[in-house]
Protein backbone atom coordinates (compact mmCIF):
# COMPACT_ATOMS: atom_id res chain seq x y z
CA UNK A 1 0.00 0.00 0.00
CA UNK A 2 1.24 3.88 -0.61
CA UNK A 3 1.48 3.60 3.97
CA UNK A 4 3.95 0.69 2.97
CA UNK A 5 5.52 2.34 0.38
CA UNK A 6 6.18 5.67 2.45
CA UNK A 7 8.99 3.21 4.77
CA UNK A 8 6.39 3.86 7.89
CA UNK A 9 7.27 1.59 10.98
CA UNK A 10 5.96 -2.46 10.60
CA UNK A 11 3.90 -1.82 14.37
CA UNK A 12 1.99 1.38 12.47
CA UNK A 13 1.27 -0.38 9.25
CA UNK A 14 -0.66 -3.05 11.25
CA UNK A 15 -2.24 -0.69 13.16
CA UNK A 16 -3.70 0.94 9.80
CA UNK A 17 -4.16 -2.51 8.57
CA UNK A 18 -6.53 -3.33 11.75
CA UNK A 19 -8.39 0.20 11.20
CA UNK A 20 -8.75 -0.72 7.86
CA UNK A 21 -7.19 2.08 6.08
CA UNK A 22 -5.66 0.80 2.79
CA UNK A 23 -5.46 4.61 0.83
CA UNK A 24 -4.29 7.40 1.96
CA UNK A 25 -6.41 10.86 2.63
CA UNK A 26 -5.24 14.18 0.34
CA UNK A 27 -3.56 15.33 3.88
CA UNK A 28 -1.60 12.55 4.15
CA UNK A 29 -0.57 12.11 1.13
CA UNK A 30 0.62 15.63 1.22
CA UNK A 31 2.30 16.11 4.48
CA UNK A 32 3.12 12.20 5.77
CA UNK A 33 6.49 12.22 3.34
CA UNK A 34 8.21 15.74 4.38
CA UNK A 35 7.28 15.40 8.31
CA UNK A 36 9.02 11.94 7.73
CA UNK A 37 11.54 14.16 7.13
CA UNK A 38 11.18 16.05 10.19
CA UNK A 39 9.87 19.23 8.03
CA UNK A 40 7.46 21.89 10.20
CA UNK A 41 4.09 21.80 8.43
CA UNK A 42 1.64 24.58 8.16
CA UNK A 43 -1.85 22.77 6.61
CA UNK A 44 -4.84 24.52 6.27
CA UNK A 45 -7.53 21.87 6.77
CA UNK A 46 -10.66 20.89 8.66
CA UNK A 47 -11.60 18.19 11.10
CA UNK A 48 -13.03 14.89 8.95
CA UNK A 49 -10.01 14.85 6.66
CA UNK A 50 -7.80 12.48 8.13
CA UNK A 51 -5.80 15.74 9.43
CA UNK A 52 -5.05 13.33 12.78
CA UNK A 53 -3.35 10.59 11.21
CA UNK A 54 -1.57 12.73 8.60
CA UNK A 55 0.42 14.35 11.87
CA UNK A 56 0.13 11.12 14.45
CA UNK A 57 1.46 8.36 11.66
CA UNK A 58 4.70 9.84 10.84
CA UNK A 59 5.54 11.21 14.50
CA UNK A 60 4.78 8.08 15.53
CA UNK A 61 7.13 6.81 13.60
CA UNK A 62 9.85 8.95 14.45
CA UNK A 63 9.24 8.58 17.91
CA UNK A 64 9.81 5.11 17.77
CA UNK A 65 12.99 5.18 15.94
CA UNK A 66 14.42 7.17 18.31
CA UNK A 67 14.42 4.95 20.88
CA UNK A 68 12.89 5.19 24.67
CA UNK A 69 14.00 8.88 26.00
CA UNK A 70 10.83 9.11 28.39
CA UNK A 71 11.77 11.69 31.14
CA UNK A 72 10.38 12.59 34.40
CA UNK A 73 7.21 14.80 34.34
CA UNK A 74 8.24 15.18 30.30
CA UNK A 75 6.78 13.96 27.28
CA UNK A 76 8.23 13.61 23.82
CA UNK A 77 5.36 15.30 21.55
CA UNK A 78 3.16 17.72 22.57
CA UNK A 79 -0.77 18.33 20.75
CA UNK A 80 -2.15 21.27 21.72
CA UNK A 81 -6.28 21.16 21.43
CA UNK A 82 -9.04 23.97 22.18
CA UNK A 83 -11.31 21.86 23.75
CA UNK A 84 -11.68 18.82 25.96
CA UNK A 85 -13.56 16.54 23.24
CA UNK A 86 -11.00 17.22 20.76
CA UNK A 87 -8.45 16.66 22.57
CA UNK A 88 -9.71 13.22 23.67
CA UNK A 89 -10.86 12.36 20.10
CA UNK A 90 -7.23 13.41 19.48
CA UNK A 91 -5.35 11.22 22.10
CA UNK A 92 -7.79 7.61 21.35
CA UNK A 93 -6.20 7.94 17.29
CA UNK A 94 -3.14 8.21 18.80
CA UNK A 95 -3.27 5.08 20.98
CA UNK A 96 -4.97 3.47 18.52
CA UNK A 97 -1.99 4.21 15.97
CA UNK A 98 0.43 3.74 18.59
CA UNK A 99 -1.48 -0.10 20.06
CA UNK A 100 1.68 -2.37 18.91
CA UNK A 101 4.67 0.37 19.59
CA UNK A 102 6.05 1.27 22.83
CA UNK A 103 4.99 4.25 23.40
CA UNK A 104 2.44 6.33 26.54
CA UNK A 105 -0.14 8.86 25.18
CA UNK A 106 -1.61 10.87 28.08
CA UNK A 107 -4.83 13.38 27.66
CA UNK A 108 -5.00 16.47 30.26
CA UNK A 109 -7.48 19.05 30.20
CA UNK A 110 -9.29 21.55 32.51
CA UNK A 111 -12.92 20.72 34.14
CA UNK A 112 -11.81 17.25 35.72
CA UNK A 113 -9.69 17.46 39.24
CA UNK A 114 -6.11 18.05 38.26
CA UNK A 115 -4.25 16.14 40.76
CA UNK A 116 -5.10 12.29 39.10
CA UNK A 117 -3.83 14.08 35.85
CA UNK A 118 -0.53 15.14 37.86
CA UNK A 119 0.14 11.75 39.20
CA UNK A 120 0.11 10.47 36.06
CA UNK A 121 2.07 12.67 34.50
CA UNK A 122 5.13 11.89 36.94
CA UNK A 123 7.09 9.23 35.50
CA UNK A 124 6.72 11.09 32.22
CA UNK A 125 5.26 9.70 28.94
CA UNK A 126 5.82 9.93 24.83
CA UNK A 127 2.77 11.55 23.79
CA UNK A 128 0.94 14.47 25.68
CA UNK A 129 -2.49 15.70 24.41
CA UNK A 130 -4.08 18.83 25.91
CA UNK A 131 -5.71 21.95 26.17
CA UNK A 132 -3.36 25.05 27.23
CA UNK A 133 -5.17 26.34 30.28
CA UNK A 134 -4.56 22.99 31.85
CA UNK A 135 -1.39 22.28 30.58
CA UNK A 136 -0.28 25.95 31.73
CA UNK A 137 -1.84 24.81 35.29
CA UNK A 138 0.12 21.54 35.74
CA UNK A 139 3.42 23.19 34.36
CA UNK A 140 3.07 25.90 37.36
CA UNK A 141 2.43 22.79 39.51
CA UNK A 142 5.96 21.29 38.48
CA UNK A 143 3.59 18.45 37.49
CA UNK A 144 5.40 18.86 34.03
CA UNK A 145 8.11 20.14 31.96
CA UNK A 146 8.11 21.19 28.23
CA UNK A 147 11.64 20.42 27.93
CA UNK A 148 11.92 17.47 26.37
CA UNK A 149 9.07 18.27 23.77
CA UNK A 150 10.68 16.74 20.25
CA UNK A 151 7.64 17.55 18.40
CA UNK A 152 4.94 20.05 19.19
CA UNK A 153 1.64 20.59 17.01
CA UNK A 154 -1.06 23.37 17.52
CA UNK A 155 -4.36 21.94 16.60
CA UNK A 156 -7.04 24.01 15.16
CA UNK A 157 -5.02 27.34 15.57
CA UNK A 158 -8.01 29.25 14.26
CA UNK A 159 -10.70 28.26 17.67
CA UNK A 160 -7.74 28.50 19.86
CA UNK A 161 -8.10 32.32 18.88
CA UNK A 162 -11.49 32.80 19.10
CA UNK A 163 -11.30 30.93 22.32
CA UNK A 164 -9.11 33.52 23.66
CA UNK A 165 -6.17 31.04 23.76
CA UNK A 166 -3.36 33.78 22.72
CA UNK A 167 -1.53 34.71 26.06
CA UNK A 168 -1.65 31.03 27.17
CA UNK A 169 0.02 30.11 23.44
CA UNK A 170 2.53 32.89 23.55
CA UNK A 171 3.67 31.64 26.93
CA UNK A 172 3.60 27.65 26.20
CA UNK A 173 5.74 28.68 22.94
CA UNK A 174 8.60 30.49 25.25
CA UNK A 175 8.67 27.12 27.48
CA UNK A 176 9.57 24.52 24.23
CA UNK A 177 13.04 23.80 23.14
CA UNK A 178 14.45 26.10 20.14
CA UNK A 179 15.36 22.03 18.39
CA UNK A 180 12.28 20.79 17.94
CA UNK A 181 9.18 19.73 14.83
CA UNK A 182 6.55 21.84 14.89
CA UNK A 183 3.21 21.16 13.33
CA UNK A 184 0.92 24.35 13.50
CA UNK A 185 -3.42 23.36 11.95
CA UNK A 186 -5.66 25.88 10.88
CA UNK A 187 -9.20 25.56 9.37
CA UNK A 188 -8.81 28.91 7.90
CA UNK A 189 -5.50 30.97 7.56
CA UNK A 190 -6.16 35.15 8.33
CA UNK A 191 -3.48 37.25 8.68
CA UNK A 192 -3.68 37.14 12.55
CA UNK A 193 -3.39 33.54 12.41
CA UNK A 194 -0.56 33.34 9.84
CA UNK A 195 1.00 35.49 11.96
CA UNK A 196 0.91 33.29 15.11
CA UNK A 197 1.51 30.43 12.65
CA UNK A 198 5.37 31.82 12.45
CA UNK A 199 5.98 32.26 15.60
CA UNK A 200 6.23 28.48 15.99
CA UNK A 201 6.84 26.76 12.99
CA UNK A 202 9.86 27.33 10.74
CA UNK A 203 10.28 27.22 7.12
CA UNK A 204 7.15 25.25 6.93
CA UNK A 205 5.63 23.07 4.00
CA UNK A 206 2.35 24.62 3.17
CA UNK A 207 -0.08 21.71 2.55
CA UNK A 208 -3.86 23.19 1.87
CA UNK A 209 -6.93 20.78 1.68
P1 LIG B 1 -9.72 13.32 11.32
O1 LIG B 1 -9.85 14.40 10.30
O2 LIG B 1 -8.31 13.06 11.68
O3 LIG B 1 -10.61 13.52 12.51
O4 LIG B 1 -10.21 11.95 10.60
C1 LIG B 1 -11.53 11.76 10.16
C2 LIG B 1 -11.92 10.29 10.09
O5 LIG B 1 -11.30 9.65 8.99
C3 LIG B 1 -11.55 9.50 11.33
O6 LIG B 1 -12.66 8.75 11.73
C4 LIG B 1 -10.42 8.59 10.88
O7 LIG B 1 -10.45 7.36 11.57
C5 LIG B 1 -10.69 8.42 9.40
N1 LIG B 1 -9.50 8.21 8.57
C6 LIG B 1 -8.33 8.92 8.64
N2 LIG B 1 -7.44 8.50 7.71
C7 LIG B 1 -8.05 7.52 7.00
C8 LIG B 1 -7.65 6.69 5.89
N3 LIG B 1 -6.45 6.82 5.32
N4 LIG B 1 -8.52 5.78 5.44
C9 LIG B 1 -9.74 5.65 6.02
N5 LIG B 1 -10.19 6.40 7.05
C10 LIG B 1 -9.36 7.32 7.55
Amino acid sequence: SYFEELGLAEPILRALNSKGYTEPTPIQRKSIPSLLEGRDLLGIAQTGTGKTAAFSLPSLHRLAASGNRRNPAGCRMLVLSPTRELAAQIAENMREYARYLDLSVHCVFGGVPVGKQAKKLVPGCDILVATPGRLLDLIDQRALTLRHVEIFVLDEADQMMDLGFIKPLTRIAGMLPQQRQSLFFSATMPKAIADLGKRFINNPVRVEI
